[in-house]
């Protein structure tokens, strides 16, 4: 584990700390989750709901996340034995890389990826291939030769993020076909990461791998509490399977973690239930935010990729006289007093991102504009 050291995010948050910098590098909301559902934990804790929960999750919560997973996709799982709850959607992905994929087995990530994979694989002693995005008509794509020809006799799981962090590609129903065909052809357990499953923009929409034709059966499905809620903090998280895959991957967290935080379960439980109306107004808000930064990121010269999910934005950097993102992101505290994460710290092929740099808009708008304004000096 030596190669990862300290993250990105300890590096360049100690910058804006120092620098009294504005920080929309790491992805964390500055309002808060709905009030109820607040409520309910603090009720928990309260009332005595404080002791170990069932292994796998309460009850409750299970329940929640069938009824939601039935109700919004049309995916039915058994509460009591396809589904687990994690400690965040980070528990579930590395438990399920510890629990299916042997050392040496190849894991697919589509690069960009979120830094967590990267590190459960190693700790797997699994090893990693590479299928990288890349801009095409505006968004981050895949080819879907480079994906059948990163597949070899070892490899065993694809992880596929969607909404993708930190791309904000929203993959199509073509692109998830692509996928689904090559995990048939060559029997890969699909894992998903679909924590901004709710963040979606501009009408595209959300599709599970796990709902496509054959998928269900060999796709391990993850999701979170933390985007969808505004509660990053609170590290709650679940997985849905069919159950062998669920037996496996329980075997792993019951060692890691054994079970996740009662009450924050109960007050999931109630809001995946009660807040619909809530969270889609999150999903508004957000999109609003998300263009007030890309318009004040162009007007400062950068190339911006419209994202349709998630938190970010990826700005090239180049039209502002830049090359390395990694350069600019360490000097951009002192420059402009913003800190933004430079993307190629999320490739193997670090070239293919060298240019740019991802801007997190979940922020309240007065620290967008603010921030938008000191970037605007760069030119
Ligand atoms: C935030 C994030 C996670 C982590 O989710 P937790 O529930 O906090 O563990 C996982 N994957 C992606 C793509 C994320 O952006």
């Amino acid at each position: 584990m030596r190669s990862f050291g300290t993250t990105i995010f300890a590096e360049m948050s100690a910058l804006a700390t120092r620098a009294g910098a504005i920080n929309l590098g790491q992805g964390f909301p500055d309002s808060e989750g709905p009030a109820a559902m607040l409520e309910v934990a603090v009720e928990t804790i309260r009332s005595g709901g404080n002791q170990y929960p069932p292994g796998a999750g309460i009850p409750e919560l299970r329940q929640a996340i069938t009824t939601q997973r039935a109700d919004r996709y049309g995916l039915s799982y058994d509460p009591d034995t396809e589904v687990l709850v994690t400690v965040g959607a980070t528990e579930a992905i590395a438990a399920t890389i510890l629990a299916l994929a042997e050392p040496g087995d190849e894991v697919i990530v589509f690069e960009p990826y979120y830094d967590s994979y990267a590190a459960a694989i190693a700790l797997g002693g699994a090893v990693r291939r590479p299928v990288t995005l890349r801009p095409e008509g505006g968004r981050f794509t895949f080819d879907p030769e480079e994906l059948r020809a990163a597949v070899g006799p070892r490899t065993r799981l694809i992880l596929v993020n969607s909404p993708h962090n930190p791309a904000g590609t929203v993959f199509t129903r073509d692109e998830l076909e692509a996928i689904a065909a090559v995990c048939r052809e060559r029997d890969l357990v699909a894992v998903t990461d679909e924590v901004y499953e709710y963040l979606t923009y501009d009408g595209a929409e959300h599709i599970p791998l796990a709902s496509l034709d054959g998928m269900r059966e060999r796709t391990v499905s993850i999701s979170s509490a933390g985007k969808t809620f505004s509660v990053t903090g609170w590290k709650t998280g679940w997985l849905t399977a069919p159950a062998p895959y669920v037996r496996a991957v329980q075997t792993v967290k019951q060692f890691l973690t054994y079970t996740a935080s009662a009450p924050y379960q109960r007050a999931v439980a109630y809001a995946l239930g009660n807040e619909a109306a809530w969270v889609e107004e999150l999903r508004k808000s957000l999109e609003a935010k998300r263009d007030r930064l890309i318009t004040g990121l162009d007007a400062a010269g950068f190339t911006t990729y419209r994202p349709q999910g998630t938190y970010f934005v990826q700005a090239d950097i180049r039209p502002l006289g830049f090359t390395d993102g990694f350069e600019l992101a360490r000097a951009l505290p002192e420059k402009a007093g913003v800190v933004a994460i430079p993307t190629q710290v999320f490739y193997d092929r670090a070239e293919a991102g060298r240019h740019f740099v991802r801007f997190a808009f979940c922020k309240r708008e007065g620290v967008i504009d603010e921030a938008v304004q000191r970037l605007a000096r760069l030119r």
